[in-house]
């Protein structure tokens, strides 16, 4: 028999989790992986701790340095695809080369989001955060030009994993936020107001409903910014943090459906023959509102990029719907927000319970009896239990009065649903 030919673009989470994938169906079809990155295959939230000095590039291995042969993977690291030609089955890089597929994964992340009409982005010592190559330049440019103070735009989540790191290194820092609060998309108005209050007290000053006009430069580097509401704040390091963007650019022009991102359905495939994409790319069916949404979190690129491994090797997997999910430390200070953090109107209940002094707080929203999302500010530990309940959309109408309580665990759950979860018969993702 000959053996499938799989191509997969990319070399994180979506990529690694196809591999498998494709291998717990087919242990000897020829697959190849490109990577526009050079590096072995990393943990990229771990970019954070890389910058902060709190590891060295070799703990940031998503995979043991065997990985690649042991899977029977041939690389190409360091190679950028241009174009995918679902017609011809080929892809085309950077360097003129044309690969042919069978199957192909496009799982290329997204890119971030610079201001180009911001006049001197271009400045030295403006950067992005997203990839080991951006930590180690900022790490570069901090230590050469002996950097005290930056300035992170924008408050949301990679936003705030740059601060971590600022904060490690003793810089001082400011965030600039557009919307009136920090974490606006994934967080309600009390966890952003917590959350700015713990920067606050490491240093962090915040400034929110403004974002930066103009950068200032001196002998080519960052000196400053401008502000919208006319103020100028001194910095020598300037991160952009405004967002991320899918990266569909390779398949423009190749009658691959795409929205916000490459749309996929249930079983990861996109609207051509024999092309799947997964993770960050991938627009693909929400759990809770049931359309088709781009939900960048790692937890989703992984299982998306198992079903999309399994189906191009000829299985049929599902995609169970993605959840957005956040978890992150804001100093020392754990968080975690869960599908709808705010009640969207009438129908929907909220069960709230905080304490501004120890910054603890949590919260429930409710729709018809089921829990449809929730935050946790310092006090997380209940936040795995309910995150079950959410996705299997549980009824909790029984268990309501006791869901907020400090004891609330597994003996507070339905007794069927206790039994699913005790017999290990609910998927624990
Ligand atoms: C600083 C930071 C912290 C984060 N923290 C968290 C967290 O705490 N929790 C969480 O759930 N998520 C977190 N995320 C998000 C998480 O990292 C992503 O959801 C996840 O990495 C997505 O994986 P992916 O495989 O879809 O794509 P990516 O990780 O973006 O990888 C894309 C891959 O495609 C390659 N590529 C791109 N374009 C091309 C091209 N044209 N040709 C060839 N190769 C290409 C890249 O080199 C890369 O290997 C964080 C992200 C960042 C940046």
């Amino acid at each position: 028999m000959t053996k499938t030919k799989y191509l997969i673009i990319g070399n994180s989470v979506a990529a690694v989790a196809a591999v498998s994938g494709i291998r717990q169906v087919d242990a000897d079809g020829d697959i190849t992986l490109i990577s526009r990155e050079t590096q072995h295959t990393y943990s990229r939230p771990l970019i954070t701790y890389l910058l902060g000095g709190k590891v060295g590039e070799e703990q940031m291995a998503y995979r043991p340095a065997d990985w690649y042969e042991k899977s029977g993977v041939n690389t190409m690291l360091g190679t950028e695809v241009t174009h995918v030609d679902p017609e011809a089955h080929t892809v085309d890089t950077a360097g003129g080369q044309t690969i042919g597929y069978e199957k192909l994964l496009i799982a290329v992340g997204g890119t971030p989001i610079v201001p180009r009409d911001v006049q001197g982005a271009d400045a030295e010592g403006v950067f992005t955060f997203t990839t080991m190559d951006d930590a180690d330049a900022i790490a570069n440019y901090i230590e050469e030009r002996e950097v005290r103070s930056a300035i992170v735009v924008g408050g949301g989540l990679i936003g705030l994993k740059s601060v971590e790191a600022l904060i490690e290194l003793g810089i001082s820092t400011t965030v600039v936020e557009l919307a009136d609060r920090m974490l606006s998309a994934t967080f309600d108005e009390t966890a952003s107001t917590l959350a700015q209050r713990r920067l606050a007290r490491a240093g962090v000053e915040v400034r929110t409903s403004t974002t930066v006009a103009e950068l200032l430069s001196e002998n080519g580097r960052v000196v400053g910014a401008k502000l919208t509401d006319g103020e100028t704040l001194p910095c020598e390091l300037l991160i952009f943090a405004i967002g991320v963007l899918p990266a569909t650019g390779i398949v423009q022009g190749s009658g691959i459906d795409s929205d916000r991102g490459i749309i996929v359905d249930d079983g990861m495939r996109t609207s051509a023959e024999d092309v799947y994409a997964a993770g960050d790319v991938a627009q693909a069916r929400a759990l809770l509102c049931g359309t088709n949404r781009c939900i960048a979190i790692f937890p989703n690129a992984y299982r998306q990029g198992i079903v999309a491994g399994r189906n191009m090797a000829g299985a049929e997997a599902q995609w169970e719907g993605g959840l957005v999910m956040n978890s992150v430390t804001i100093v020392d200070l754990p968080t975690i927000s869960v599908g709808v953090t705010e009640a969207l109107g009438e129908g929907y209940e909220e069960l709230s319970q905080l304490n501004e002094v120890a910054l603890s707080y949590r919260k429930l929203v409710l729709h018809e009896g089921r829990i449809v999302g929730a935050v946790f500010v310092g006090d997380i530990d209940r936040a795995g239990i309910i995150t079950g309940l959410i996705r299997e959309r549980i009824d909790v109408s029984e268990i309501r009065d006791v869901l907020m309580s400090d004891d609330f665990g597994l003996i507070s759950l339905p007794a069927a649903y206790r039994e699913r979860v005790l017999s290990g018969t609910v998927n624990r993702r």
